[in-house]
């Protein structure tokens, strides 16, 4: 298939990109021995002094012993990268040339022959190498059988043979069907003897006997029964379990053998593995007869060839290579160091999962464990509100999974994007085109810094999809994330209407910024011939049965609008005719957000016209038997009632909760600057006035105010937060030591000390004791009412702040607020009825207060304390209803006459301690 004409390109890139590893293991093989280690981050992202555990992102080194040298890594975050920094460093220190490195054709082909009298020397037998299983269990092989090691295995086992035989014939780099004939090449210059078939090769004496000793014969039970699947060549034949007995004193490939209906192993060809990156699970299917002939050909002729039979398009879209004839799925193999056999149970269920496992969607459905609920949303609202694994996570596997390159993220900087262009070499009319576009672009983005533009590109490095989105977003991720939706999304529509003309595909693309080039087609072939024929139902059809789900049900206050989270219980069942019904999936508690598409239609439909709490049951259309199958967990009965006909799915959804749109988001989107600027605007003016030296943040959550304040000349020297949220402190312990360690560092050094503790704040703690200024902006709201009256009377009473800022949303703003970010609900009759009902902002909120119950709170606490209180608000116009967005009360401590001596007590505990005379965070004794 494609795989062929690709192949040709990989000459040229051969000689260049051969990996630093891979240069040596070819000059030392199994004498270059790698040794990674953990270690924990130090980059001064940690924050020192900060009494939590802190959880650093790990980073890895790698130690490379040769037989010459020793080499030690950079820090790597993958491990892979530090083994790959070590080699380049040992090749740096050998002075190895790299592309002098790689052998001729003639070169390699004698040292597959060394390698080849190597493996089945004495030497070999007693090593630790993935083909020494296969080695030893050729000797339970019986009568003419024997010894005999087949071909397929040396040609997969051993990467040294492969990489050899890539330098013989490049096009083995994609075709690996193509290195058994190389070897076999090479065998006829060992002194080994083939196989009749020419498709297996023994030594022609017998391993000394003090070599058969010492190798530990396994503790394994008589015999094993592995699950695996039979994948039948015709598209219209269904896959079906079978079952593989394979004893302690037999060749597993023997076994397989059988059930595929040949004599023995060495007329078996194993693919490469499928599914996880790790996995052994592999097809095995027969040689067909074609290739056994051709690869026994007297030397001399090219044997370049590879199986010709009938292909088995489930099998070869799989694994990624050609597969011919029926095929068995199996997931099987020996450990290093004995003939223990090392499996796992390969069900229908396993097999589906690998099928959906190849679009997008189907990634994001297992992610979720959700196959029938969940689907592939289109758009990427925030972080907090997505779900499962993210896009470019998905992205990458759907990449890995068509043996497509790792995709190209280009992240932008906004100012950075219209010189962009000029750097890309690409030479169609694409350049006009997306100048032209970017101009409206950057109009769309306004408010955000961050674009990204993402490539696909082949393993033949050939660009096959270029996206290049012209949303900004605040945050580079979010950017990222946006990209590789809008790919996955476009893919995915692809995959399931494979009858799409070219030019509806196109205009698709560029509704949503992706430019496709032809060869996108050639690429995904396969796929498409698969997901053709299993994908004859509509995945998304509603029944009428919908009906059941109550219109005229009382809303209880719950309006689902766009950007809510609802939270949902569900279990959904097979209905077959009279043969009853089988749950195929279930959830106790699932997560999506409304509007996005993050389940099926109906699904939406019909969760959107519930209230919380209440209960609902609809039939739905069957959807494809990869995704049910997929589901299943008892995949023989569910198989058998849907090769019964005549099925539908039942869905039973109960409506948890609800979780409204974040509020920050809202006060990001509406307000300018947004509101939280606007309350530190408001701190910032109450510090100028009152001169305060000193300040302590009431529920300072991850330190945004105190950070803020950092960023002005003020006249504090000394500022405090406490919070109960461990999590939000430390976070605020890094920006903190952040900001502080640079404006030290810049001479700036005007805040003497910062502390931050664990504590509650309606429990009094002397060392906040008369503070200039207390803070408490938006968190009397996420108390208990009684709380916050609670709050009031300590603070008044205990901590006796000079001036006290209280902020709070005012539930009366929340009309607007509503108005303004619920979209497309206009035409929903329902709205006026909801309003009526507004709910809080966040989910968090206890209580949200009208103006006249916040200053009936603060006047009445106000007076019980002998402070005096004024009102205002950020958001919004005083004097216009409906009032500021966030109301504010500043108290201010009357007279002079507070108690003077306090008892000490404390507790909270200091969670960090910034002091600038020793310019360094420490840890107090926090009793
Ligand atoms: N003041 C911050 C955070 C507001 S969110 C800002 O304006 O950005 C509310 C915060 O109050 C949360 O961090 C929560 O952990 C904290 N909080 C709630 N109850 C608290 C209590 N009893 N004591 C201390 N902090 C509390
Ligand atoms: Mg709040």
């Amino acid at each position: 298939m494609g795989s062929q004409e690709t192949s040709v390109l990989a000459l040229k890139k051969k000689t260049v990109t051969l990996t630093p590893k891979a240069i040596i293991h070819q000059k030392f093989g199994a004498n270059a021995v790698y040794k990674v280690e953990e270690v924990q981050k130090s980059d001064g992202n940690e924050c020192p002094g900060l009494n939590l555990p802190q959880k650093g992102p790990c980073l890895y080194r790698c130690s490379l012993q040769l037989p010459e040298v020793s080499v030690v890594s950079e820090l790597c975050k993958k491990k892979k990268d530090a083994e790959q920094s070590a080699a380049e460093k040992a090749i740096e220190k050998l002075g190895i040339n790299p592309t002098l490195s790689i052998p001729t054709a003639q070169e390699a082909g004698d040292e597959v022959v060394g390698r080849l009298s190597y493996l089945f020397s004495d030497a070999f037998y007693t090593t630790v190498h993935p083909l020494s299983g296969h080695f030893r269990a050729a000797l339970l092989r019986k009568d003419h059988l024997y010894g005999y090691v087949p071909v397929s295995v040396l040609s997969l086992f051993d990467s040294k043979l492969i990489n050899l035989c890539k330098c013989m014939n490049p096009k083995a780099e994609y075709n690996t069907w193509l290195v058994v004939p190389l070897i076999l090449k090479a065998a006829s210059r060992v002194p080994l003897l083939i196989s009749e078939n020419h498709l297996s090769m023994r030594r022609p004496s017998p391993y000394p006997p003090e070599v058969l000793e010492g190798i530990d014969n396994s503790n394994l039970p008589e015999s094993i029964c592995i699950k695996a699947v039979r994948v039948p060549c015709s598209i219209d034949e269904i896959v079906e379990p079978l079952l593989l007995n394979v004893s302690i004193n037999e060749y597993y490939l023997d076994v397989i053998a059988q059930e595929l209906g040949v004599t023995d192993a060495s007329k078996v060809l194993v693919s490469r593995s499928v599914g996880k990156a790790s996995s052994e699970t592999r097809f095995y299917f027969c040689a067909p007869q074609s290739y056994m002939l051709n690869v026994s050909l007297e030397s001399g002729e090219e044997l370049t060839n590879e199986p010709e039979g009938t292909l088995n398009t489930r099998a070869s879209y799989l694994s990624g290579q050609n597969v011919y004839g029926d095929a068995i799925l199996a997931s099987i193999g020996y450990t290093w160091k004995s003939t223990d056999i090392l499996y796992e149970d390969v069900s229908l269920r396993s097999y589906y999962r690998i099928v959906i496992n190849k679009m997008p969607d189907g990634v994001y459905k297992l992610s979720r464990e959700a196959i029938l609920a969940a689907e592939l949303p289109i758009a990427f609202t925030t972080r907090s509100n997505w779900r499962g694994s993210y896009p470019r996570d998905i992205l990458c596997t759907f990449c890995r999974q068509h043996r497509l390159s790792v995709p190209e993220i280009i992240p932008l900087e906004n100012s950075e994007v219209p010189g962009l262009h000029k750097k890309l070499k690409l030479t169609d009319s694409r350049e006009q085109e997306t100048n032209g576009g970017s101009l409206a672009g950057s109009a769309a983005g306004v408010g955000g810094t961050f674009k990204c533009e993402i490539k696909i590109i082949s393993r033949s490095q050939e660009l096959i999809l270029w996206c290049t989105p012209k949303e900004s977003f605040k945050k580079q991720s979010d950017a990222i994330q946006d990209a590789a939706l809008k790919i996955l999304t476009w893919l995915n529509n692809y995959f399931k209407n494979p009858k799409m003309s070219v030019e509806n595909l196109t205009t698709s693309a560029h509704e949503i910024d992706i430019q496709f080039y032809p060869r996108c087609f050639k690429e995904f072939e396969l796929c498409l011939v698969v997901n053709n024929t299993s994908r004859l139902l509509n995945s998304d059809c509603l029944s009428d049965n919908t009906d059941s789900v109550n219109d005229s049900d009382d809303m209880s206050g719950v309006s689902l609008s766009t950007g809510s989270l609802a939270c949902i219980s569900y279990s959904i069942y097979l209905l077959a005719g009279d043969c009853g019904k089988e749950l195929l999936e279930r959830s106790e508690e699932f997560e999506f957000e409304i509007g996005s598409k993050a389940v099926f239609s109906h699904l939406e439909a019909a969760v959107t016209k519930m209230s919380v709490g209440q209960s609902v049951s609809y039939k739905a259309e069957v959807l494809s038997r990869e995704l049910i199958m997929s589901a299943a967990t008892d995949s023989e009965r569910i198989l058998s009632l849907l090769n019964s006909g005549g099925c539908s799915l039942e869905y039973s959804i109960t409506l948890l909760r609800v979780t409204e749109p974040l509020e920050e988001r809202m006060e990001q989107a509406l307000f300018s600057p947004p509101l939280s600027k606007q309350r530190v605007e408001f701190a910032l003016q109450q510090i100028k006035e009152s001169c305060a030296a000193s300040l302590v943040d009431f529920g300072c959550g991850s330190g945004s105010l105190l950070e803020s304040l950092l960023a002005y000349p003020t006249s504090l020297e000394n500022v405090v937060g406490v919070d109960i949220s461990q999590r939000s402190l430390a976070r605020a312990a890094k920006i903190l030591h952040t900001k502080l360690t640079i404006k030290t560092e810049a001479g700036s050094d005007q805040i003497k000390s910062a502390v931050l503790y664990d504590g509650s704040i309606t429990t009094f703690d002397s060392r906040l004791y008369g503070f200039d200024i207390g803070t408490c902006l938006e968190v009397i709201e996420h108390m208990e009412e009684d709380q916050a009256f609670l709050f009031g009377d300590v603070v008044l009473s205990f901590f006796c702040p000079k001036v006290l800022i209280v902020s709070t949303p005012n539930f009366e703003y929340n009309v607007i607020l509503h108005k303004s970010t619920v979209q497309g609900q206009e035409d929903d009759p329902d709205e006026k009825n909801q309003s009526q009902s507004s709910k809080f902002r966040n989910h968090d909120h206890k209580f949200e207060w009208t103006r006249e119950q916040f200053n009936d709170w603060a006047s009445k606490l106000a007076e019980r304390h002998n402070y005096s209180v004024q009102f205002s608000g950020v958001g919004g116009v005083d004097g216009v209803e409906p009032g500021y967005a966030s109301q504010i009360a500043v108290f201010r401590r009357g007279g002079d006459n507070f108690p003077e001596n306090v008892n000490t007590s404390h507790h909270y505990n200091v969670i960090w301690d910034w002091s600038s005379s020793s310019s360094s965070s420490m840890i107090k004794d926090f009793q």
